[in-house]
């Protein structure tokens, strides 16, 4: 059914402006001053706002971590992707020690495909590097996988040395993909941990203590020479702190052409948090990087402002706080690491980034749809309301306020990190591929839809 959405605002890659969109066999079939020349449905969208799905960079679906799987499956975490705003998500498929890169695949396809509501690609983690990956690379590329992830932390389960990463980086440069890097050394946050767990210290807010920002700020000067001597496109994955900002602002002064993601949290919540009431409230914001202070916080709202951080994700990784969070009640290294956030990524930039003046509307756009889309190699499929896009469209009422409140979530798990806060703008409807699957805020029950996205190499993106 062609679907006529009359006189919103829409931001289009040329900017915002009054027009009507017409959708036709899932794409955007026309753009400008319309008229129904044919049957179709028409929606009045005057005072509301029309993105692009959201693109979301960074999220783990059905992840087993320490025995534990997340809360949130492909089926919940999608649905609750599309309630937010997004309509492509990128997960984190991963090969552990001794799998190929086709085994850690087909693991995530058999995790995703037939139960995911919204589009869906995968970067793919790697734990090592040997020649059998160096040998798997191209073809995996070929096959629509572009991005390739790898940790500097966790050390001795995720973690990779240096000369492994060299390696890898180098063979991606052969091979035209990209290395996102989880940038903390993973050496010294191990001995801080032993150091901590020696003198007694296993409380929640030891975690934190144990993964100072220089951590951070290190392994981003670190990866970025790796990066720059490989030869390979490259970005940092969920930076959270001013020194790695300007560890990374020296790089590209250099010439490096290192890409930028953070992640929701790292703008809104703050490392007070681990000292502020009892093991539950301080346990579910134990992740990794993780909270920082009020003047991280405001280095990476003005690098998302001036269009040096590139794209915003959620690293959505959910564990309940009652039966998973809790097995670490008495030694902070069994707290599961991480977070929901894939549903309110959309509504918390909007909310802190437009409607407070940080953000214009097109850039808003960009750091949560278009950059990423662009990167990764969706675009202009997804990430641009253009003639030809997939009609993937956000309808957002620009001045509704509400309050957050877990119950009201898709998010299966049983607490969200920004319980009560005020929001303004409110996502009304969302279109997949021309399909309304939100109405009204709530998502239509329908058998899941969402496709796979075998994507190409991507653009850099300055
Ligand atoms: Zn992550």
């Amino acid at each position: 059914m062609a679907v006529l959405l009359k006189g919103g605002l829409v931001v289009t890659p040329g900017g915002a402006k009054k027009a009507d969109i017409f959708i036709q066999d899932e794409k955007i079939a026309a753009l400008g001053k319309l008229s129904p020349d044919k049957a179709c449905d028409v929606f009045d969208c005057r005072g509301l706002v029309l993105l692009p799905g959201g693109v979301e960079t960074h999220t783990h679906l059905d992840l087993e971590v320490m025995d534990m799987h997340t809360a949130d499956d492909f089926s919940s975490g999608s649905r609750a992707a599309l309630a937010g705003g997004t309509t492509t998500v990128l997960d984190f498929a991963t090969s552990f020690k001794d799998e190929t890169m086709a085994k850690g695949i087909s693991n995530w396809h058999r995790k995703a495909d037939g139960k995911t509501y919204c589009d869906f690609g995968f970067h793919l983690a790697l734990v090592d590097w040997n020649d059998a990956l160096e040998d798997e690379m191209a073809q995996t590329v070929d096959e629509g996988i572009s991005s390739f992830k790898f940790y500097l932390a966790y050390k001795g389960s995720l973690m990779v040395d240096d000369g492994r990463l060299y390696r890898a980086m180098r063979r991606a440069a052969e091979v035209g993909a990209v290395v996102g890097v989880h940038c903390e050394n993973g050496d010294l946050i191990a001995t801080f941990v032993d150091d901590a767990v020696g003198k007694g210290e296993i409380a929640p807010e030891f975690h934190e203590l144990c993964r100072p920002a220089v951590l951070e700020a290190e392994a981003i000067e670190r990866f970025c020479r790796i990066g720059e001597m490989a030869g390979a496109r490259h970005y940092v994955v969920h930076l959270s702190t001013k020194e790695g900002f300007d560890a990374l602002m020296r790089a590209r002064a250099r010439g490096s052409d290192v890409a930028i993601e953070t992640c929701a949290q790292y703008l809104l919540l703050d490392r007070k948090l681990y000292s502020e009431g009892d093991f539950y409230d301080k346990a579910k914001v134990v992740m990794s990087p993780p909270l920082r202070t009020a003047s991280d916080r405001e280095a990476l709202w003005r690098g998302l402002a001036s269009g040096d951080i590139d794209f915003v994700g959620s690293d959505h990784c959910s564990f309940y706080l009652h039966g998973q969070k809790d097995h670490g009640l008495h030694d902070f290294r069994l707290i599961p690491n991480g977070g929901p956030g894939i549903e309110l990524r959309l509504p918390l930039l909007y909310s802190f980034g437009v409607a407070k003046d940080r953000l214009s509307l097109e850039r808003f756009v960009d750091v949560v749809s278009t950059n990423a889309a662009r990167y990764f190699g969706l675009y202009p499929k997804k990430g641009a309301l253009a003639v030809g896009s997939d009609a993937d469209i956000v309808v957002l009422d620009p001045t509704a306020k509400w309050k957050v409140r877990q119950e009201d979530l898709y998010e299966a798990c049983d607490y969200t990190p920004y319980e009560g806060l005020e929001l303004t703008g409110r996502i009304v409807d969302v279109y997949l591929r021309g399909k309304k699957v939100v109405e009204d805020g709530k998502v239509i029950d329908d058998p899941p839809s969402g496709r796979y996205l075998a994507r190409s190499r991507g653009e850099d993106l300055r």
